[in-house]
């Protein structure tokens, strides 16, 4: 199934091979934004039946993301394109330099379900801009959404530049050993170690979008209020199933029951009092998730972790109230492993330092977020940790920020996407080096006289 798609993706590829320019990849890109426009009211009904994602936040998180990458590529593809011309260096003069970005093939992008529509669409823009040929797989987990992107790329693209193939590990697989040009794949540090695998067979190049914990820190100079609005927004949209969303908060011990304070009145604030009815609260996507979940929370709790907000579970509804956690322990699964639902261990810290140092010595986070007021600490904590991003008194925005790159590192991903960083992940910037006047005698044999001498220089 998915073979003959590749050869049809492949031959539309040598077929466009020097046609696909501007013109053409603005119109892929315009019909794209057409398709999602008309089929608006499908993606947020399949998103509501995938993840219980409310209206709004559908429209704010899968489809004006989208929509965004679309307009910010129209307005600069044209420049990113260019063959730029570069300096000879001493030794070059009498060349001329140029580079020249060139697509990189036939691509095949692999999505998760969290946000199941913005990141399967989303490097689509970047792989179409950059005049590849592109596959998507969308996950399986949110099947309606799955099934509505078959339909919506169908009506907006010809099947030889975009294919849409649906299915679960078996079909990821199979795609995995087809000898695509480039991989970008959004998922679990687990599973990108698998595609990467895969990639080292046929060298395809990888971007590689992953997850991990990401870390709050509340410095010694935090606006407690802030923080709080901050971490509630972060944490439990989309359920907290996000690849950036705080993952567990750190707190000077001092500060810890007024920041308790301010985030019970943040949650209640957005969600109301009672969260199972609020409109603005999504739900966990299957049994599976929602059973890991509420094992995290009853064998934190067994451990002796307090609940200072929320707990209540229900499974057949698969809601799963915003939920803060204290005084949990290191070896507790909610202190090791990627939470990714509305579960929120807020811990007290002595030593700001220490702090540091302990983060330093774990995996590379996607996002590390600090709230603090002094610009010294804010400095001196920019300078000496390692993220993919840093978020100062800010959460989950810089995903938002299209003159960003966005992406991990080490355990967190490889690569970035995002406006021009998208474009270059599925480009390949072509050297072309030019001779004009025959300058380069002196690198040839015979190696005597002044040659030999030159380079001893
Ligand atoms: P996942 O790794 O389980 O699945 C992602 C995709 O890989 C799916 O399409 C799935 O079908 C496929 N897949 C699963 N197992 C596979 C295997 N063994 N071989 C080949 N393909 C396989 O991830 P998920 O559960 O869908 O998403 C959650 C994870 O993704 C979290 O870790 C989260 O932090 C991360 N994430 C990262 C970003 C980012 O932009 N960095 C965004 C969203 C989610």
């Amino acid at each position: 199934m998915s073979g003959p798609a590749f050869a049809r993706l492949a031959a539309g590829n040598a077929a466009r091979r020097t046609g696909f320019g501007s013109a053409e990849r603005r119109a892929a890109l315009l019909a794209l934004a057409k398709a999602i426009r008309a089929h608006e009211a499908e993606i947020m009904a399949a998103l509501a039946t995938d993840l219980g994602k409310p209206e709004t936040e559908t429209r704010l998180t899968e489809i004006v993301p989208v929509l965004a990458e679309i307009r910010h590529t129209l307005a600069h593809l044209r420049r990113w394109m260019k063959v730029r011309r570069v300096l000879p260096t001493l030794a070059m003069l009498g060349t001329r330099a140029r580079l020249r970005p060139e697509p990189k093939g036939t691509v095949l992008v692999i999505a998760p379900w969290n946000y199941p529509f913005s990141l399967a669409l989303g490097p689509l823009v970047s792989a179409l801009a950059a005049g590849n040929a592109a596959m998507v797989k969308p996950s399986e987990l949110a099947p309606a959404t799955s099934a509505l992107i078959v339909r919506l790329v169908a009506a907006a693209l010809p099947e030889d530049l975009v294919a849409v193939v649906e299915g679960g590990v078996e079909t990821s697989t199979e795609l995995l050993a087809l000898p695509f040009d480039h991989i970008f794949f959004t998922g679990s540090p687990a599973v990108g170690r698998v595609v990467m695998a895969a990639a080292a067979k046929t060298l395809a190049s990888v971007t590689l979008e992953l997850g991990g914990k990401s870390p709050v820190i509340l410095g010694p100079g935090a606006d407690l209020k802030r923080a709080a609005r901050m971490v509630a927004w972060g944490k439990f949209a989309n359920a907290g199933q996000t690849c950036i969303a705080p993952d567990h908060v750190f707190v000077p011990r001092a500060q810890e029951a007024a920041f308790l304070t301010a985030l019970r009145a943040e949650i209640a604030r957005m969600y109301g009092a009672d969260p199972r009815t609020s409109k603005s609260f999504a739900r966990i996507v299957n049994g599976r998730h929602f059973a890991r979940l509420k094992a995290m929370i009853d064998e934190a709790r067994a451990g002796g972790a307090e609940l200072a907000v929320g707990g209540e579970a229900d499974a057949a509804a698969r809601y799963l109230a915003p939920t803060v956690l204290t005084r949990t322990e290191a070896t507790m699964a909610v202190s090791r492993e990627e939470i990714f639902g509305p579960v929120l261990p807020v811990i007290a810290y002595d030593d700001l330092d220490a702090l540091l140092g302990q983060i330093e010595a774990g995996e590379k986070p996607l996002a590390l977020y600090l709230f603090e007021r002094d610009r010294a600490v804010i400095e001196q904590i920019s300078a000496t940790t390692t993220s993919g991003a840093l978020g100062v008194n800010i959460t989950l925005a810089h995903y938002l920020h299209l003159n960003l790159p966005f992406g991990g590192i080490g355990n967190s991903g490889l690569g970035a996407a995002h406006g021009i960083w998208g474009f270059r992940a599925f480009s390949h910037e072509k050297p072309v080096l030019e001779d004009r006047f025959s300058s380069l005698g002196l690198l040839m044999p015979p190696y005597t006289g002044a040659k030999a001498r030159l380079a001893k220089l």
